[in-house]
C-alpha cells in the first residue's frame, strides 16, 4: 500500500486549486463538501466557478497562482491541463509545506482523490493506487446501490444518541443495539415517521437492549469449510464478524480468521498429530468461561464441525454450564475435495452408499468394517488417513480388496497448495510418500479424478500410477 487512507480535517483551513476550468470544476464538487476556505486561482474561468464565487461558497482570483498563495495551504490541487502550469504550482505548494495534488498525474502528486460514496457523516473512500480506475467505478456503483440514500441521517441521529448507549455493557449487546437500528428500527422509523420518529424509536431499543444486556453469552459451533474464504456460508461469516472472542482449530484458515473484527480476542487451540496439543477437556473450559462472562463466542472448526470435530463433548460442556449455542454447518473436506476432482459421492450404478471414516482415533489406528470396506462397490473417504495409509492399504488387501482399487489423495483441499495424487490401494503408501503428502487430506477409497478433469488440474501422478 503506497498511498494510505486517512480523513483530514478541512474545517476552517485554506486549500488552493490552480485552474478554473472545467477539471477545476470536478474537484471542486468534491471539495465544497467540506467546510475549507478554498480559493480558486485561475483567468478565463468556468461559470460554474464563478456561480459559486458569486455565492461566496469559494474565493475566486482571476489570475495565475504565484508565491505566497499556498501560504498556510492544508492542501494545494493542480487542476490547469497544462503540465508546466501544473508544475510551476506544485513547486509553490511545496514551497509552503502544503500537500499537492497533481490531477491525474499519480506520480507527482502527494496525496490522491479517492472515489467516494457520500453518506455524510458516513464516507466511502475507495482507491486503487491508480492501478483499476474501472474497478473503484465498479465498486463506487455497488456501494452507492447497497448504502440507503437515508443512512447519513440515522448515521447523524445515531451519532447524538452514543453517550445514552454507553449505558449497555461493551462488546455484544452494545453492537446488537446498533445493528438492529441500522437495519431494522431506524430505517423502518424514518419511513413511517419522518427523523422525530427515529429519536423515539432509538430510546425503545435502548430499554428493550438494557434488559436482554443482563443475559448470558452465546456460543457458535461454526463450521469454516475446507480453507477457502469463499466456502464459508453467510451465517458464518456473520456470527464470525458478531463475535467477541474467536477460537480457532489450526486447520482454520488465516484468510478466514481476516474476517474476525479487529477487537476479537482469536485464541488458536490446536491439535498436532505429533506436536503438543490442547487437551480437549481444556478447549471446553475455554470457551465455557469466555461465555460465562458474556461474550460472543465463535467456535470455529475446519470443515463441518459434525464431522470428526469433536463437536459433541463441547455441546455437552456447553449443557452443562448452561450456555445456549448454536450449529452452523460448513462445507466438510471430503465434499470440497469430491468437488476438485469432479466426482459424486455416491452414483448410479457404481455406489449407492458412501462413508466418513477416520484412519485415526483416541485408541491409534483405527479399526473398520475391512471385509465390507473390501467389496468393489464400496466408497469412502478417510480423515486423518496419511499417518494411517500403510495400515489401512494393509488391512484392505488382507481383507479381499482388489490391489487396483483407485484411491485419490487430496491435499489442502480448497487452498492454494491443493495437490491430487491419483493411485491404487496397494501403491497407496509409496505413493504418498513420493509425492510429499504431509499436510491434512483426504483418502478417497475407490473413486478416482473424473478423467476431463486431468489434463487441466494439478495431477500429480506418481510414477507408477495407476487410474
Ligand atoms: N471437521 C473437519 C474434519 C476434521 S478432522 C471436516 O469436516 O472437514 C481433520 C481431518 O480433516 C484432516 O486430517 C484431513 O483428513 C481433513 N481435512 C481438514 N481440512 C482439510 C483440507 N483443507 N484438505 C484436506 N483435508 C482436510
Amino acid at each position: 500500500m503506497r498511498h494510505f487512507p486517512v480523513f483530514r480535517d478541512l474545517r476552517g483551513r485554506r486549500v488552493v486549486v490552480s485552474g478554473a476550468g472545467e477539471t477545476a470544476v470536478a474537484k471542486l464538487r468534491l471539495l465544497l463538501k467540506t467546510e475549507a476556505a478554498i480559493a480558486v486561482y485561475g483567468t478565463d474561468p468556468h461559470p460554474q466557478i464563478v456561480r459559486w464565487a458569486d455565492e461566496a461558497r469559494l474565493r475566486h482570483i482571476p489570475r495565475c497562482i504565484d508565491d505566497g498563495d499556498t501560504l498556510c495551504a492544508a492542501l494545494v490541487y493542480g487542476a490547469n491541463d497544462d503540465a508546466v502550469e501544473d508544475a510551476r504550482a506544485a513547486r509553490i505548494g511545496h514551497a509552503a509545506g502544503a500537500l499537492v495534488n497533481i490531477v491525474d498525474n499519480l506520480a507527482d502528486s502527494d496525496f490522491i482523490t479517492p472515489a467516494l460514496v457520500d453518506r455524510d457523516p458516513v464516507t466511502v473512500a475507495i482507491g486503487t493506487e491508480g492501478a483499476a480506475p474501472v474497478l473503484a467505478r465498479r465498486i463506487k456503483a455497488e456501494t452507492e446501490e447497497r448504502l440507503a440514500p437515508s443512512l447519513g441521517i440515522l448515521a447523524r441521529i445515531g451519532q447524538g444518541f452514543r453517550e445514552a448507549a454507553n449505558a449497555l455493557p461493551h462488546g455484544r449487546i452494545r453492537r446488537r443495539f446498533w445493528s438492529r437500528y441500522y437495519d431494522e428500527i431506524g430505517p423502518r422509523a424514518l419511513a413511517e415517521e419522518g427523523e422525530k420518529g427515529v429519536g423515539a424509536a432509538l430510546a425503545a431499543l435502548l430499554a428493550d437492549m438494557l434488559i436482554e444486556g443482563r443475559e448470558a453469552g452465546h456460543v457458535d459451533l461454526i463450521g469454516a469449510g475446507p480453507g477457502d474464504p469463499e466456502l464459508l456460508t453467510l451465517k458464518a461469516r456473520k456470527a464470525l464478524h458478531e463475535a467477541d472472542v474467536v477460537i480457532h482449530d489450526r486447520l482454520v484458515s488465516p484468510g478466514i480468521l481476516e474476517l474476525a473484527r479487529r477487537e476479537a480476542i482469536v485464541i488458536e487451540v490446536g491439535k498436532m498429530p505429533n506436536g503438543p496439543s490442547w487437551k480437549q477437556s481444556d478447549i471446553d473450559a475455554l470457551i465455557v468461561a469466555h461465555a460465562r462472562q458474556g461474550a460472543h463466542v465463535a467456535r470455529l472448526k475446519s470443515g463441518d464441525p459434525v464431522v470428526f470435530g469433536r463437536l459433541d463433548e463441547e455441546m455437552d460442556a456447553l449443557d452443562a454450564a448452561h450456555i445456549p449455542f448454536t450449529i452452523i454447518p460448513g462445507i466438510t473436506a471430503a465434499s470440497a475435495a469430491a468437488a476438485s476432482i469432479g466426482v459424486s459421492w455416491t452414483r448410479r450404478g457404481r455406489n449407492a452408499s458412501f462413508r466418513l471414516l477416520t484412519g485415526h482415533d483416541v485408541a491409534g489406528f483405527a479399526e473398520q468394517d475391512w471385509r465390507g470396506l473390501a467389496q468393489p462397490d464400496q466408497a469412502a473417504a478417510i480423515y486423518m488417513g496419511v499417518r494411517a495409509a500403510r495400515f489401512l492399504a494393509g488391512r484392505l488387501l488382507m481383507h479381499g480388496a482388489a490391489a487396483d482399487t483407485p484411491v485419490t489423495a487430496i491435499e489442502n483441499v480448497s487452498r492454494a497448495d491443493q495437490k491430487i495424487v491419483a493411485t491404487t490401494l496397494a501403491r497407496l503408501p509409496d505413493a504418498l510418500a513420493e509425492a510429499g503428502i504431509t499436510g491434512p487430506a483426504i483418502l478417497f477409497l475407490g473413486l478416482s479424478p473424473r478423467q476431463a478433469m486431468e489434463a487441466s488440474d494439478t495431477l500429480d501422478l506418481p510414477a507408477t500410477g495407476v487410474l
